[in-house]
């Protein structure tokens, strides 16, 4: 994925609105796949701040995870903002400031004066990844698997549920004596 800097370069102070939108291979995660379930779209405001560009960005995505409780496959959406910054090399004249600022952060990209776009896949993956759900749901009240017979106990009723805790079962006949 590529934004368009050609117009915001022209000079400083000058803002573009860019909106891109691009099928992403599947991520590698825990040794998983991640496919996505939609395109990557980035909606991005670039601004020219002299000898930087500076992008603030959303990213809008979706991709398939597993279920931390019942396993099965769901969608999960990822939405998040994110911000890059692209210097300008022929501004800079010596290599030791471009060593001296690569230093200073990773984070930091580069274009030449010629150039109209600057490459951002690498970037966008990066923020997905720090966005994925640590606990992915199907939905926010999944039953998840019965820990005794490994039913899916969204789509079947299976009958070990009063054995998982004894404590349940002393509610239950307290329930049935008492009312
Ligand atoms: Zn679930
Ligand atoms: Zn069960």
């Amino acid at each position: 994925m590529r934004l368009y800097i050609g117009e915001v370069k022209k000079s400083v102070g000058r803002t573009f609105h860019d909106i891109e939108e691009e099928n992403f291979p599947s991520l590698s995660w825990e040794g998983k796949k991640l496919p996505f379930a939609q395109p990557v779209r980035v909606d991005a405001l670039l601004t020219n701040c002299g000898s930087e560009i500076l992008v603030k960005g959303v990213v809008d995505t979706a991709l398939v995870m597993s279920c931390s409780r019942c396993l099965e496959p769901s969608i999960q959406e990822i939405k998040a903002v994110f911000y890059l910054e692209y210097r300008n090399l022929s501004r800079i004249h010596r290599l030791s400031d471009i060593e001296a600022e690569a230093s200073e952060s990773d984070e930091v990209g580069y274009f030449w004066e010629e150039d109209n776009y600057v490459e951002v896949t690498r970037e966008v993956e990066e923020v997905i990844f720090i966005n994925l759900p640590m606990k992915p749901l199907c939905s926010p009240d999944c039953r998840g698997l019965c820990p005794v017979c490994g039913a899916n106990r969204n789509k079947e009723k299976c009958f070990c549920e009063e054995a998982i805790d004894p404590r349940l079962a002393v509610l239950k006949n307290w329930a049935k004596e008492n009312l």
